[in-house]
């Protein structure tokens, strides 16, 4: 096969030419041809829509939308919805690609997807926050279903905008379709254990990378970047394993103890105050100092492009297990590689969500739901099978754990797309 090393593509937005340069690296592994790198750089469908608030005051306001499929050659695309004031159309491409490999990678039938809407849930009430769901997802209804692509939470959402997505797109089709969303609350569809499961996930593929390096996860020192859905629940699982936590933040702050963070105390203090900010039994740090914390495990669980040129070198951990999507920049990440760090990369670290979704996606078809137990040993096996997958595929062909990863998912949906050939 003919080879590139030119990137058919690179942006100025750093999380999409992240992605590209990612994807470059993939394919000149692999020996891919021109048009396959294009092809596989290329977003299938993209929407993008104005999103018209009527505010409580009375007054309105226009937010922007997007929608991207990535990728729907192994099933129809997946990926969260994210509410934040920095999205935009290229953050959304870089995590629908992102995407397209998290599945490949941990071998489900789906294919890339991801939405956002640039607005900061803080500054919104409840009843706002419902309208924009319920207008986003009319406006993006052509694109989506639980054939062409299902929505999940991310960042600034979670199970009650999933709620106002099913409700909205089953009232507008005329009968209930739970499998139009994951993440749902359990009571209208949702599974067992999808709340805690991207967490868990990460739990399993950090123990299996300490046990295959000869380490042990009980004992260690660990640092947490992010107190939300992904974070908190990392942080608990990691303490109730018996880590030990020692740094946390979340956007306000971040609070350490060099003897272990009382995480229980320390949940129960974020519910109450909104955050880790004021907890009483641990001293303040600096938000940047979580990343560099003399720590064996390094979990960024929060935003991109955290660990960058500038803080790589000064990264202590020997593991770094990316909850976060894309919070290690390339360039980043050949320092922490030069350095002797282990990257669990995002694409298998934090899939345990969009296995748990998949889950909930099977037992919503069948309208039959599975137990807690069944929920936990289908994801523990997944993860620890890819985790191994990655790992063999990575020492076999000497590299990293990232470079492995990638390889594997852009293979398959390569895979795919050449078994489905080009239509017409
Ligand atoms: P979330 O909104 O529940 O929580 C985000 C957390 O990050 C909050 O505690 C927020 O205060 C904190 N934060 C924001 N900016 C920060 C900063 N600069 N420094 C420190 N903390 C900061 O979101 P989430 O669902 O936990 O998602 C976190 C990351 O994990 C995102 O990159 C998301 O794409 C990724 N992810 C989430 C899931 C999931 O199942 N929720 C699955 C896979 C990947």
């Amino acid at each position: 096969m003919m080879t590139t090393t030119s990137r058919p593509f690179r942006s100025d937005n750093p999380a999409l030419d992240n992605a590209l340069g990612q994807l470059a690296g993939a394919v000149e592994i692999l020996g891919y041809h021109a048009g396959i790198h294009e092809t596989l750089a290329t977003p299938r469908r993209e929407i993008n829509v104005a999103v018209p608030l009527r505010r409580d005051d009375g007054t309105v306001q226009v937010f922007r939308g997007h929608r991207v499929q990535h990728n729907v050659s192994r099933g129809p695309g997946k990926g969260g919805l994210r509410f934040h004031p920095s999205v935009d159309i290229d953050e959304v491409r870089a995590l629908a690609m992102l995407m397209t490999w998290k599945c490949a990678v941990v071998d489900l039938p789906y294919g890339g997807a991801k939405g956002g809407v640039d607005i900061d849930p803080s500054e919104h009430s409840v009843s706002e926050l419902e309208r924009v769901t319920r207008r986003y997802t009319s406006e993006i209804m052509p694109l989506i279903g639980p054939t062409q692509d299902i929505m999940a939470p991310d960042m600034g959402t979670g199970e009650r905008e999933m709620a106002w997505v099913m409700d909205t797109y089953s009232v507008n089709v005329g009968h209930t379709i739970p499998a139009v969303v994951t993440g749902k609350p359990l009571a209208i569809g949702g599974s067992r254990g999808r709340g805690t499961a991207t967490a868990r996930g990460i739990y399993h593929v950090a123990d299996a990378a300490m046990t295959h390096a000869g380490d042990r996860l009980k004992g260690s020192r660990v640092a947490v970047q992010g107190f939300g859905k992904v974070g908190a629940n990392a942080a608990k699982i990691f303490a109730d394993e018996g880590a030990v936590v020692t740094h946390v933040s979340d956007a306000f702050g971040a609070v350490a103890n060099g003897d272990g963070l009382d995480v229980d105390a320390l949940l129960a203090h974020v519910a109450a105050t909104g955050s880790v900010v004021g907890f009483d039994r641990a001293d303040v740090v600096e938000g940047a100092a979580v990343l560099t914390a003399d720590v064996d495990v390094l979990v960024p669980a929060a935003i991109d492009s955290v660990i960058t040129v500038d803080n790589a070198s000064d990264v202590k951990a020997r593991y770094v297990v990316e909850g976060a999507n894309g919070p290690t920049t390339q360039d980043a990440d050949t320092i922490l590689g030069k350095n002797g760090v282990t990257v669990v990369p995002d694409i298998l670290a934090n899939a345990g969500g969009v296995i748990v979704s998949y889950f909930e996606w099977v037992q919503a078809n069948q309208t039959y739901w599975w137990t807690d137990a069944e929920i936990e040993d289908r994801l523990a096996g997944r993860m620890r099978s890819a985790y191994t997958e990655v790992a063999h595929h990575a020492s076999d062909h000497e590299l990293t754990l990232r470079d492995a990863a990638l390889v594997i998912g852009v293979q398959r949906v390569a895979d795919a797309h050449r078994l489905r050939g080009l239509y017409p």
